[in-house]
């Protein structure tokens, strides 16, 4: 039995909730269209929010299980996004995150490259020479597939040791999540100590906890051997802390900041149909939601965009044996699913993100800003 039971008063409180979010999705794309009210055209800095396998009944769940409403109610752009990776219909977080960070569309299990491999660049790589900061922030490791194809170009996702290698002179300002075992010169193949390589291109380097405050300083912040702990396991506040911690720093720079934030295990509670650890994640990951929508709040020249890469587990809110006044969350698969994701956009340019389009299409929306 779930430990969100289902409670007949929110239930009834919440049904009008998500009648309006179905109607936001459908008028996003009318209105999308003729809010050119805003006074900033153009954003100075993007906050990018993935759920990892989030698709809209995983969103739609937010709505019934949590108490009050969820941050995605916040946004004024909906639109979607069609997820299919280069020859196959269903896709995985390595050819999804490969069409968000370079525009391409490649393989399943690709990181950064093209269908003959080759590296494709990163929109990371083609800001920061821009002297635009920048920051990756998971709950998985940082070389799991979603964030590695940000900075990382290998043929596979599972050469976490390769992909690794690339995170020292990478130049990225503030990277958090776990995967210490993949920068330990005992534990890589090759010997090399990647903690000091950080710390040779001026990083600080953390892995007891996130530090109290934001240096001057990169800052490399790893707290697991692998992924993180999960909320069910005690994780805590770590994702929207990191959020938090992230944007007070790069908000410093007055060119702009390009942050992507991962809420990595929504898609892990998907694989092991798993519902308390799904909406447990999922409910974390809005609450990061709300500290990037908090920010842009006082800081209108940002873009906050939130979507997955894919859904996952066939997840749905289906009626409990014909009770349509009782939802049972239900799976359909251990695996991913084709359905579309949606797109959540609020800020300078957010009218640029309603409709449908194909998930390479994200990069050349988000570069057009930084150009
Ligand atoms: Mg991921
Ligand atoms: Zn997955």
């Amino acid at each position: 039995m779930s430990i969100f039971e289902y409670k007949k008063n929110v239930m009834k409180k919440n049904v009008k909730i998500i009648s309006s979010l179905l109607v936001v999705l459908a008028l996003g794309f009318l209105v999308a269209g003729a809010n050119k009210k805003q006074a900033i055209k153009k954003p100075k800095n993007i906050i990018l929010l993935i759920g990892d396998g989030m698709g809209l009944s995983q969103v739609s769940a937010s709505y019934f299980f949590k108490d009050t409403a969820p941050n995605f109610d916040r946004f004024t752009t909906v639109g979607l996004i069609k997820t299919s990776a280069e020859g196959d219909l269903v896709c995985d977080s390595a050819a999804s995150a490969t069409a968000y960070a370079t525009g391409i569309s490649t393989y399943n299990g690709a990181i950064g490259v093209d269908l003959q491999k080759n590296p494709a660049p990163t929109i990371l790589e083609k800001i920061i020479p821009m002297n635009i900061s920048t920051g990756i922030i998971t709950t998985s490791s940082v070389m799991h597939a979603t964030p590695a194809c940000f900075y990382a170009h290998a043929a596979s996702r599972r050469s976490y040791q390769d992909i690794a290698a690339f995170l020292p002179t990478s130049k990225i300002d503030f990277i958090a999540g776990g995967g210490t075992e993949f920068l330990d010169k005992n534990k890589r193949e090759d010997k090399r100590d990647l903690i000091r390589e950080f710390e040779d291109n001026g990083y600080e380097v953390q892995t007891k906890g996130l530090p109290k405050k934001t240096t001057d300083k990169k800052q490399a912040i790893f707290l697991a051997d692998d992924g993180m702990d999960k909320m069910l396991e005690g994780r805590g506040d770590f994702l929207p802390n990191a959020t938090k911690m992230a944007l007070d720093k790069l908000s410093t720079n007055e060119n702009g900041f390009f942050l992507m934030v991962e809420g990595a295990q929504i898609d892990w509670g998907g694989h092991d149909n798993d519902t308390d650890y799904l909406i447990t994640e999922l409910l974390d990951f809005d609450k990061s939601i709300g500290v990037a929508l908090d920010f842009a709040a006082k800081n209108p020249e940002t873009l906050v965009l939130v979507t997955a890469d894919h859904e996952t587990g066939g997840f749905t809110l289906s009626a409990d044996n014909g009770d349509y006044n009782k939802i049972k969350p239900t799976f359909s698969t251990g695996g991913h699913s084709a359905t579309m994701v949606p797109i959540f956009a609020k800020g300078p340019g957010e009218n640029n993100f309603g409709g449908i389009f194909n998930n390479t299409a994200l990069f050349e929306k988000m570069m057009k800003f930084f150009n």
